[in-house]
């Protein structure tokens, strides 16, 4: 049964290696925390992101109540991109960092 579904996602990442066309919609796998700027490595365990890839350390998300302060969605574990697909999908290195002002975020949280 594991070795089935496995082979499956095989058959999926061959798929896009081969795919043509690069216009697949890919999470853009941001390289910091938005909130303290903490490294956030591609294969990091500690990523946390929300619909819209808002990208914290799984501290600030904490800190956050588990709130994303841009959007207002929650957050999930960011998902490791395969490395055998690294190559001809880079994750970003753009960094982005807007420090939250926390206080105004748990206060919109209480009003809520
Ligand atoms: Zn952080
Ligand atoms: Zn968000």
């Amino acid at each position: 049964m594991y070795r089935e579904q496995f082979g499956a996602w095989g058959a999926i990442s061959l798929n896009y290696l081969t795919r043509s066309d690069d216009k697949i919609n890919m999470l853009e796998i941001r390289p910091t925390c938005e909130n303290c700027n903490k490294d956030l490595p591609y294969d990091s365990k500690e990523a946390m992101i929300c619909t819209f890839e808002c990208t914290y350390c799984k501290a600030c998300v904490d800190l956050l109540q588990h709130v994303c302060p841009n959007c207002g969605g929650g957050f999930e574990k960011r998902p490791i991109r395969p490395t055998p697909l690294l190559k001809k999908y880079p994750v970003s290195t753009t960094i982005v960092h807007n420090p939250v002002a926390i206080k105004a975020h748990l206060q919109k949280l209480k009003s809520k």
